[in-house]
């Protein structure tokens, strides 16, 4: 018998789907740890550890409808890897199923909004993300939060976790008012506070959460292509997850460069996304 290496408890065909999981393996503009192209198999390799039981959620991954496509063949370009992604996360949209995605590197994310059109958008995230260009390419990873902005708006994007960037970028964030919140803030209010206050900014039913798996401390996830100290604990982003399931109707999961520890930022990663398709379930219970 052959298994094929889909992630753990994806036991749905895409017709009966709620969510549909893919990975893109693609870390064309990544700069300093290049690797996030391993990722999706790690993660899909370390989702195995797991007990298919949710018991906060009170729900069992295997009673739930989900299934994973595998990953998307990419391209040595970005632009022509983002165009497939949109149109395949387009897709998943069209047939009324949460897409969740595996990177890869950030960029991807502006792919998979980009589907949506209308969404606010919710990044976990060290880094702004808002130059204009980096390394001769306005699709870097380092770009993709301002790719974005212009997409939704400023008035539908939020970021949190944020403790990195150019001068250049907190500047282009202050004068525009991009509603950001920095770990001081967090650990001021208290993570769930402040992502309350990120959907009554946002207004919207429907939110866009893109997981930039720097956002928690590199103690936690030292697997990441550009590691930041002084970030979150693996338990906030849980309580993000929980506080925002409701309206989520996009996933992402971006960044684990897995060739950097000895596999603990895949597990987090892993049960992180367990933890949306759970919390998504066990809404109303
Ligand atoms: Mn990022
Ligand atoms: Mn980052």
């Amino acid at each position: 018998m052959f298994i094929k290496p889909t992630f753990a408890d994806a036991n749905a065909g895409y017709e009966d789907a709620e969510f549909v999981i893919f990975g893109v393996p693609f870390d064309g503009t990544s700069c300093f740890r290049s690797g996030s192209r391993r990722a999706p198999s790690a993660v899909r390799g370390a989702s195995y550890n797991f007990e298919s039981y949710d018991p906060e959620h009170d729900v069992d991954l295997c009673d739930v409808p989900f299934c994973d496509m595998g990953d998307v063949e990419v391209s040595v370009s970005v632009d022509e890897t983002l165009a497939d992604v949109q149109s395949k996360t387009k897709r998943i949209i069209d047939d009324n199923k949460i897409p969740i995605m595996i990177g890869g590197e950030h960029s991807l994310t502006y792919a998979c909004i980009r589907a949506f059109g209308d969404v606010g958008a919710i990044i976990l995230d060290a880094h702004l993300d808002l130059r204009d260009e980096y390394a001769g390419s306005r699709q870097s990873h380092a770009c993709v939060s301002r790719r974005i902005l212009e997409e939704v708006g400023i008035k539908n994007y939020v970021s949190i976790g944020v403790r990195s960037g150019a001068r250049e970028e907190y500047d282009f964030a202050r004068q525009n008012g991009v509603r950001f919140y920095g770990v001081d803030q967090i650990q001021s209010k208290g993570v769930v506070s402040i992502t309350q206050d990120s959907i009554k900014y946002l207004g919207t039913g429907k939110i866009y959460l893109s997981i930039d798996m720097d956002v928690i401390d590199p103690g936690y996830a030292p697997a990441v292509g550009t590691p930041e100290p002084f970030g979150l604990a693996p338990a906030d982003i849980a309580c993000v997850i929980k506080a925002l399931a409701p309206r989520v109707v996009g996933f992402d999961l971006v960044e684990i460069s897995p060739d950097y520890d000895h596999g603990q930022t895949s597990l987090l990663g892993a049960k992180l996304i367990r933890e949306f398709i759970a919390a998504k379930k066990g809404v109303g219970k």
